[in-house]
């Protein structure tokens, strides 16, 4: 089984998760070391794209004052969805590490499975620690649906996860 410290900080990031988010946490990891490290900050900044991959990607070029990610890796709670996958296209990551399959949104192993087609060929191991990473989610999920908080997207994100969740019991029977 794959394991790694940078995946269990990513996944206690997002289980440590409070500012209404959708818990989804990233890092970008260069010489083994994390040099960004961030939630998805779509409700605080009101920015629709800020994931948590696309935050982390851009303090990454940032810090490091580069223009390509081609030696560092990325780990993440979900699956990328398109917008997110075609940043790590355009950065070149060498390598996208991630928790919970996303079959609605993901992009990675399901919709247009954008690294299929591409030049752009990163390693790529998706279902890391999955259960717990699916969890975070559901969990969040099932909180807003008792608090009433609940929009049409979000409907349909946990109907992905749900869908996921099914596709995971059945192969575990
Ligand atoms: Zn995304």
């Amino acid at each position: 089984m794959f394991r790694s410290p940078f995946m269990n900080a990513v996944i206690e990031m997002a289980e440590e998760c409070r500012n209404g988010e959708v818990p989804v946490a990233a890092a970008i990891v260069f010489e083994g070391k994390i040099v960004a490290i961030s939630t998805n900050d779509v409700e605080t900044s009101g920015i629709p794209w800020r994931h948590a991959e696309f935050v982390a990607i851009s303090e990454a070029l940032k810090k490091l004052g580069v223009r390509y990610l081609d030696k560092a890796s990325l780990y993440v709670t979900l699956e990328p969805c398109a917008f997110c996958s075609a940043a790590i296209e355009k950065v070149r990551m060498r390598d996208i590490f991630f928790g919970a399959y996303d079959t609605k949104c993901g992009a990675i192993a399901h919709t247009i499975r954008l690294f299929d087609h591409s030049m752009v060929k990163p390693r790529i191991i998706g279902g890391i620690q999955e259960e717990r990473c699916s969890s975070i989610l559901r969990k969040f999920f099932g909180k807003m649906r008792s608090t009433g908080k609940r929009n049409v997207i979000e409907d349909e994100v946990e109907q992905s996860f749900d869908d996921a969740w099914s596709v995971l019991e059945a192969g575990s029977r």
